[in-house]
């Protein structure tokens, strides 16, 4: 990926600016990255560390703030694929939390961010606000990345979609007021163009990927054609719903990242079925290096019959089959 450093902008829309100082000392997590309303008890721990799914560290629980991250030289780096420019990774240095990578699709019709960081600057802000496409929404794929991601919508101006299935994992949910572009879906939802959310569950019950239909699009401008042949086939988003594996060949399928525990079978299964008219040959984790390039699909496919005869099962006409050995 090539990476693209942020010059400060000139200019900051007010908006932005208000949402930010508004902000700025809300207690964030720093073992996930999650924001809490000024309500909260810092005496307690975050919520969603303490679920199974993540982890208080053993250190103990440990709060941090929008304005406190700022300080320090903590500077966004954009990492634009290589292959196809429309696509680039929202990289942050040093790294924070789980190290939540949104990614920035600038599609013909208009650009979108799936899924969110904690840490949100002017330089990005300014990035964001001068887009050839200008940008229309942000998404999120699950409550891991739910991060600040209604400080992302106030001072970037745009909806924010949030699966309803995750509503009570919301931490802000009291703080949304009516001006506030929250969208809640469910199954599936079709954000613009060729881009659509749809919910697959598993990991947590709302847990969405995107996918872009990049067969809808007309060819990209010849100045953003890279070395190689700029990708048309569609792409989907994974987040940690369907993980790419660090070979970047496969996928595994994960209720629990940090404490090492499976998914289900059967949710593995409903993932599969949920996407199976979705036509792709690349898929991309919510992290750098995390990108399979090629034969996506029938990676997949492979990837849940290697899994779940892990877990003692094999497919027999969609039916789950326990393994006698
Ligand atoms: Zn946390
Ligand atoms: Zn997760």
């Amino acid at each position: 990926m090539i990476p693209i450093e942020l010059e400060p902008s000139p200019s900051i829309p007010l908006h932005s600016l208000e949402a930010l100082q508004s902000d700025a000392l809300l207690p964030i997590c720093k073992a996930c990255g999650t924001q809490y309303p000024s309500t909260f008890s810092l005496k307690r721990d975050c919520v969603i560390c303490e679920d199974p799914r993540q982890f208080v560290p053993s250190s103990g629980q440990e709060w941090t703030t929008l304005a406190e991250m700022g300080e320090g030289g903590r500077k966004h780096v954009m990492l634009k694929d290589e292959e196809d420019g429309r696509i680039s990774m929202i990289t942050c240095e040093p790294s924070f939390a789980i190290n939540q990578t949104p990614t920035l699709i600038e599609t013909a019709e208009g650009s979108y961010i799936w899924d969110c960081s904690a840490y949100i600057s002017l330089p990005l802000i300014g990035h964001l606000s001068k887009l050839d496409k200008p940008l229309k929404a942000i998404a999120i794929s699950h409550p891991h990345f739910f991060s600040t991601s209604l400080t992302w919508s106030r001072a970037l101006k745009v909806p924010l979609y949030l699966c309803e299935d995750d509503k009570d994992w919301y931490q802000r949910l009291g703080d949304i007021l009516p001006d506030d572009q929250v969208v809640w879906w469910k199954g599936e939802k079709e954000m613009g163009r060729g881009i659509k959310l749809m919910q697959c569950g598993g990991h947590f019950p709302g847990s969405s990927i995107l996918y872009w239909d990049r067969l809808s699009e007309p060819p990209p401008p010849k100045d953003n054609l890279p070395t190689k042949p700029t990708p048309v086939s569609g792409i989907i988003f994974t987040a940690d719903t369907i993980m790419v594996q660090p070979t970047q060949k496969s996928f595994s399928f994960i209720w629990s990242v940090p404490n090492m525990i499976p998914l289900r079978p059967q949710s593995v299964l409903s993932i599969q079925d949920r996407i199976k008219n979705l036509s792709f040959a690349q898929a991309t984790s919510s992290w750098p290096n995390r990108w399979i390039k090629q034969d996506a699909k029938k990676a997949l496919e492979e990837s849940v019959t290697t899994f779940l005869a892990a877990e003692g099962w094999r497919i027999d006409e969609g039916e789950l089959v326990k393994l006698i050995t």
